[in-house]
């Protein structure tokens, strides 16, 4: 029996901030368009997980604005209800730009984003390839979809991975360019305490070296209603301990952590995130991979090409949107 095969003009690999807002501006402009993602939730590296009733933001943990429709879209979130100013510096930090949170957590705005859009979610794409009218991705529900172009979110070597399934070659030169940039890991552990931590205010410590690079007490930050940290190993650590044995990591990290802590750690999950922040960029907002070539649209979008961080993937998901609006795809 073939698997049924829906239709849509756009495929959208990832439910991150550049696959959401990729798919808010296309579906706008008039483009039926279906995102996808593997995860269970919205948001991708913008994620937050509950242990019990203790809640963290244990992706990103805030935005900083530079770009001015950044600005005027962060403005937009805070009338909304969905985000709100965090803090500008903390005791001993020179740096005084304001940061934005997510309101309740960092996902809401994925919701947010998410609200009029089809977007499946616990659905892998598997594999892609060049059809008669485009494109056709396999799911792992068994489904195709085809559509006539494709945009791909996904941190780079998973989508290198992705072309390759269904022997998708870029141009050399785009495929160097691609193979050039690299993320660094982060191990991130969210622990619940048994009373509120010691960390002062704004509940935020980054931390310039050593294992640990970064401390956020969700409590003081308004995700938690119980006392509850986010612990971000450094990239040097995180890499280096990645394929060790994930609660022994934390363990370690959670020890050296406790001076600051001031509160015993009750409960506690890991999570590794293998492609944390790009640390090589590439220098386009997104890349239209299908330029000068055969290829049916395919852009690729991310943190990789517009900025390593939110709002590097919101300008890149624009741009991947504006290259398939104004047709240069
Ligand atoms: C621990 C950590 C801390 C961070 N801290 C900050 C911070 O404080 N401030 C900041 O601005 N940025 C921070 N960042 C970076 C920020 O989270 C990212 O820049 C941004 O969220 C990237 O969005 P994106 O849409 O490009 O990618 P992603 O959010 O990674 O979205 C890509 C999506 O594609 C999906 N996907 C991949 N392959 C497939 C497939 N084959 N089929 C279906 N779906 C697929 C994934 O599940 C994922 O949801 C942090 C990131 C991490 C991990």
């Amino acid at each position: 029996m073939t698997s049924p095969t829906h239709k849509t003009d756009v495929l959208i690999v990832g439910a991150g901030l550049a696959g959401l807002s990729a798919a808010n501006d296309l579906q706008n402009a008039g483009y039926t368009v279906l995102v996808v993602d593997k995860g269970r939730g919205l948001g991708g590296r913008l994620a937050g997980r509950r242990i019990d009733n203790a809640s963290f933001d244990h992706g990103a943990q805030f935005m900083t604005t530079r770009d001015p429709k950044f600005v005027e879209q962060v403005r937009q979130w805070i009338e909304d209800g969905v985000a709100e100013e965090w803090y500008s510096s903390f005791p001993g930090q020179v740096n005084s730009h304001a940061r934005y949170r997510g309101v309740p957590t960092m996902t809401a705005i994925a919701k947010h984003l998410a609200m009029d859009l089809t977007v499946k979610l616990a659905t892998t794409v598997e594999s892609v390839q060049v059809h008669s009218d485009g494109w056709l991705s396999q799911l792992n529900n068994g489904t195709s979809i085809q559509s006539r172009s494709l945009v791909i979110t996904s941190p780079v070597p998973q989508t290198l991975d992705l072309l390759s399934t269904g022997n998708v070659r870029l141009p050399q030169d785009k495929h160097d360019r691609l193979s050039r940039i690299s993320y660094e890991s982060c191990i991130s552990v969210m622990a619940v305490l048994d009373k509120p931590s010691a960390i002062k205010p704004p509940g935020a410590m980054a931390i310039d070296s050593g294992p640990i690079a970064w401390i956020s007490d969700n409590q003081q930050k308004g995700v938690s209603v119980l006392p509850a940290v986010t612990i971000h190993g450094s990239g040097d650590f995180s890499a280096k301990h990645f394929e060790d044995d994930r609660d022994e990591v934390a363990r370690r990290l959670i020890d050296l952590a406790s001076p600051y802590l001031g509160a015993k750690v009750v409960d506690f999950q890991v999570h590794g995130w293998r492609y944390s922040k790009p640390v090589i960029v590439d220098s386009s907002p997104c890349m239209i991979a299908s330029e000068g070539t055969d290829l049916p649209p395919l852009v690729l979008a991310g943190d990789a090409f517009a900025g390593p961080r939110v709002e590097g993937a919101v300008l890149s998901g624009w741009a991947a949107a504006k290259s398939l609006i104004a047709g240069s795809v």
